[in-house]
């Protein structure tokens, strides 16, 4: 009930009140129990207007920012979406409350299990989950109507792009170590175009066609 009353509030306050419209983007924040994607200690801030620390030195994203991406992906009940970064698994909720099918890629294995779990306990079956290096994407699964990047790449990585369908979103954060843009890519019947949604701020993402290890 307390958790209930601070879900709605996030919402009113920090999602609705920013102008993000999408009515089933709303309702899956009202939906997603985010205190259980934090540590116990951490349960009474789950809801503040932050992103908070999940260990191995990660993080949970602020709400509104999962909020914003979610809602640039402009998801359909039908569609696959791959996410690159589960961390805490938070994100990977959302969508699933929205899409079809969600795949998701953590390159840390203690949050990979972890996240495992919850979404076990939670019963989130339209989950699948790989762990390992997601900046190649999930080449057996694609192509994809959704890919959402939740770490910061110093450059659009092409091989996901690649994974694109026709009429197909990307969303990511692009720059440098410590700021970045949210950039969002689309292929249609033209070809590929990018839009520019502004700055944000995200751990980095690590693997063969992000950061070096
Ligand atoms: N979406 C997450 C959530 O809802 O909690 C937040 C993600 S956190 C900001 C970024 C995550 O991306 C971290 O868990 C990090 O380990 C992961 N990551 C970084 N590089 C990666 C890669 N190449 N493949 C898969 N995961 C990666």
């Amino acid at each position: 009930m307390r958790f209930e009353r601070q879900r709605e509030d996030m919402v009113r306050q920090q999602i609705e009140a920013r102008g993000i419209t999408d009515p089933a983007v709303l309702a899956a924040m009202r939906k997603v129990p985010r205190h259980l994607f934090v540590s116990e200690a951490l349960r009474d801030q789950a809801y503040g207007d932050y992103p908070l620390p999940i260990g191995e030195q990660q993080t949970i994203s602020q709400p509104y920012i999962v909020a914003e991406m979610t809602q640039a992906l402009a998801l359909s009940p039908e569609d696959r979406v791959l996410e690159i970064g589960t961390g805490s698994g938070y994100q990977a909720a959302v969508l699933a409350e929205i899409a079809f099918r969600v795949y998701t890629i953590e390159r840390i294995y203690p949050l990979y299990t972890r996240a495992r779990k919850l979404f076990d306990q939670l019963r989130y079956h339209n989950i699948v989950m790989r762990y390992g290096d997601g900046t190649a994407g999930w080449a057996e699964e694609a192509p994809f109507d959704a890919i959402i990047v939740t770490a910061g790449a110093p450059r659009i990585p092409r091989v996901l792009v690649d994974q694109l369908a026709m009429g197909g979103r990307l969303v990511l954060p692009v720059g440098d170590q410590y700021t970045q843009d949210l950039i969002k890519v689309y292929r249609d019947e033209n070809g590929l175009h990018q839009v520019n949604l502004g700055g944000c701020r995200f751990v980095k993402l690590v693997g063969e066609h992000g950061w070096k290890p």
